[in-house]
Order: structure tokens, then sequence, then C-alpha cells
């Protein structure tokens, strides 16, 4: 058997690797991303702009594998995870490692209650039913919906959606998150909340990545990139 994760190896290997790494979709004229090169720590909260349209919820799809997994298009170049290329990994494998929210909580939540969507993910890892009850009270207990439990998430609005499509992630407990633009539909209230959560995964030394078009969330981030011409860059403000 071939030991991947121990001794001082895990040190050395970070949880997100990407070299030169182009992508275009298919039928689009242009790459998109055109030689991003990325190394993300353990422990780190990169935070990544950039205008509409430049590819950033395109990058996180293809640091979850959704791409190429599920969406295809022409990809070139190295994506790794520990160490691994993303494209080997089987999905549930990837589910175990990284787990994202998406831009829109509409294309994300699917259950009949709130209770089901935080439960489904870890339902799926095979965790033991005595852990997912008390990761569903952890996680409505975060995003403060334990009111909503049993609600069909159809009912909720917007930014209460948004929390629930968070809960469900942070249920899974992977130890890299993405965010994509996440916060934007919440209140004063659950940015904060979010936020202090997101640091509070950093001291568990998760590995956080959140595409945020909202300045003020910035301030939780280690680091700043922009992502600008298809290639990652120093951000230095707009
Ligand atoms: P951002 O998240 O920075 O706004 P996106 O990654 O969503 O940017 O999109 C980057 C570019 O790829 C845009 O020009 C967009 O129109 C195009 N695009 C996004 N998704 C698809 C898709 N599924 N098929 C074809 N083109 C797409
Ligand atoms: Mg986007």
């Amino acid at each position: 058997m071939v030991q991947i994760c121990c001794g001082d190896r895990t040190k050395m290997i970070n949880p997100i690797e990407i070299r030169n790494l182009y992508f275009k979709y298919r039928g689009s004229p242009d790459y998109i991303l055109k030689g991003v090169d990325l190394t993300v720590s353990k422990g780190e909260i990169l935070a990544l702009v950039g205008q509409s349209g430049s590819g950033k919820s395109t990058l996180l799809n293809i640091i979850c594998g959704i791409i190429p997994h599920i969406r295809k298009g022409q990809i070139k170049g190295e994506v790794k995870l520990w160490g691994e290329e993303v494209k080997n990994f089987k999905i549930p494998d990837i589910a175990k490692r990284v787990g994202i929210v998406f831009q829109d909580p509409d294309t994300q939540l699917f259950s009949p209650t709130v209770e089901d969507e935080i439960a489904f993910g870890p339902e799926n890892l095979m965790v033991e039913r005595k852990v997912i009850e008390e990761r569903i009270k952890k996680a409505l207990d975060i995003v403060h919906l334990e009111d909503y439990r049993y609600e069909n998430p159809n009912n909720l609005s917007g930014g209460q959606k948004q929390l629930v499509a968070i809960a469900a992630i942070l249920a899974m407990e992977s130890d890299i998150l993405l965010l994509d633009e996440a916060l934007a539909q919440l209140d004063d209230q659950g940015k904060e909340r979010i936020k202090e959560t997101i640091l509070s995964l950093k001291e568990e030394d998760k590995t956080i990545v959140l595409v945020e078009h909202d300045l003020e969330n910035l301030n939780i981030a280690d680091r700043v990139l922009e992502l600008r011409d298809g290639k990652l860059r120093e951000y230095k403000g707009w």
C-alpha cells in the first residue's frame, strides 16, 4: 500500500497547486484562463477578485473538478489537490476534500427540507447517523436557522437559501472550502457570522478560497489575487 499523507510529506504538499492552466469552454472562441499559476497553503484564506466574466467561477469549478468531470471544455496544465491531479480523482473522493458554495443558491438546493439539505452531503460520505445529527445542529447554529430546520428551502429568502447552502457545505467538513460570491445576498449580520466562521475554519487549518466582488469582505483574506486577461495577478486595487 502506498501512503500518501503521512509523516513529513504532508507538510510539503499544498492543498491546491495549479501550474500553467489553460481553459476554454466548448464553443468559446478564446481561452478564458491563459496560464494560471496558483499555490494555496494549508490554513490560508485566499480571496479572488476580477471583473465579471473574467473566469473566477470557471477557476473554482476547475479546482473542485466540476470541470472537466461534469462540464466539458479544453483544459491544459496541472491542477492538483494535495499533490494529486483532480482529473484522476473520482467525484466522491473530490467531495470529501473540497466543498463549493455556488453563486446562486437555487442551483445548489434540491432537498425537501433544510435538514435534508444539510444531511445530504455527510450521508453520501457515509458519515454515522449520530455524527450527522451533531453536524446538522452545529451548522444550523452557525447560520442561525434553527427555526427553519423542517422548512422547504424554496420558501426561504435568497439570503436564507445562501445560508442553507453554506450550512450544507460546512456539514461536510471538507479540508478545502470554495465560496463563489456566497456572501452576496446576506445581510450585514449574516455576512459577519459567515466571515467569523471562515476565520475559525482557518484556525482548524482548513483552506479557503473566496471569490468576492464586495471589497469589504476582503479584510478576512490573507492574500488577494486578481484574475485579469486569463492570469492571476497581485491585486493592487481597482
Ligand atoms: P466570472 O465568475 O469571473 O464572472 P465566469 O467564470 O462565470 O466568470 O465566466 C468566464 C467566461 O466564460 C465568460 O465569458 C462566460 O460567458 C463564459 N462561460 C461561463 N460559463 C460558460 C459555459 N458553461 N459555457 C460557455 N461559456 C461559459
Ligand atoms: Mg462568477
